[in-house]
């Protein structure tokens, strides 16, 4: 057949040497890639065992603060899901029954209040967004691995904070006393 151009190459099949027959220098050049990497400092960490240092500006978990009275701050006046550019917020708004004065600060409220993780890209926009110093997000926690997509919705369950003022830390839910030590070695370990 008439090639389509010059640069067409005529290869030679060479025979194989008896090491190359027995696939020997294949096999020493596999095993020694696989032993320099065993020895190298390896790229992943065993999360969620293992947590990498957060940055001292990371944004987490969302937390739905209470007042100094343990009444829910949010007034459900929905600025918080506008200002959100992955739309992950939505709620409920409801009115305060009399009564209620006790459980809910403003005389609207939010019946539901739901922050879809798979969609949030952490920016904060609805922390800077609320009226209310309602919503925050928590420089200490994150969403845990999951396997249904819908165990990623945090309702108001996940996201108010504890009635318990003592279970409260500055900016949301505590850490258990194992995790912060963790996080506060690893925040340690840092370059300033
Ligand atoms: S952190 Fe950003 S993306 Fe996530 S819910 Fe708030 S505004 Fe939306
Ligand atoms: S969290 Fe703040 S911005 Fe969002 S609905 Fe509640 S009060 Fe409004």
């Amino acid at each position: 057949m008439q090639p389509l151009t010059n640069r067409a190459k005529k290869l030679e099949k060479k025979p194989m040497t008896l090491a190359e027959r027995a696939y020997l220098p294949a096999i020493f050049q596999g095993l020694s890639i696989t032993m320099r990497h065993f020895f190298m400092k390896k790229a992943t960490v065993r999360y969620p065992e293992e947590v990498r240092p957060f940055s001292p500006i990371f944004r987490g978990l969302h937390v739905l603060k209470r007042d100094e009275q343990g009444r829910e701050r949010c007034t459900a006046c929905g600025l918080c899901a506008v200002a959100c550019p992955a739309e992950a917020i939505t709620m409920v708004a409801g009115e305060r029954k009399k009564g209620e004065e006790g459980l809910y600060r403003e005389e609207k409220y939010a019946i539901s209040y739901e922050v879809n993780m798979l969609r949030c890209i952490f920016c904060g926009l609805c922390e800077e967004a609320c009226p209310k110093a309602a919503v925050y997000l928590q420089a200490d926690k994150m969403a845990p691995p999951r396997f249904e997509r819908d165990e990623f919705i945090y309702g108001k369950d996940r996201l108010v904070e504890p009635v318990d003022p003592t279970k409260r830390s500055v900016r949301g839910i505590q850490l258990t006393p194992e995790q912060a030590a963790a996080l506060s070695n690893k925040m340690a370990q840092q370059p300033a």
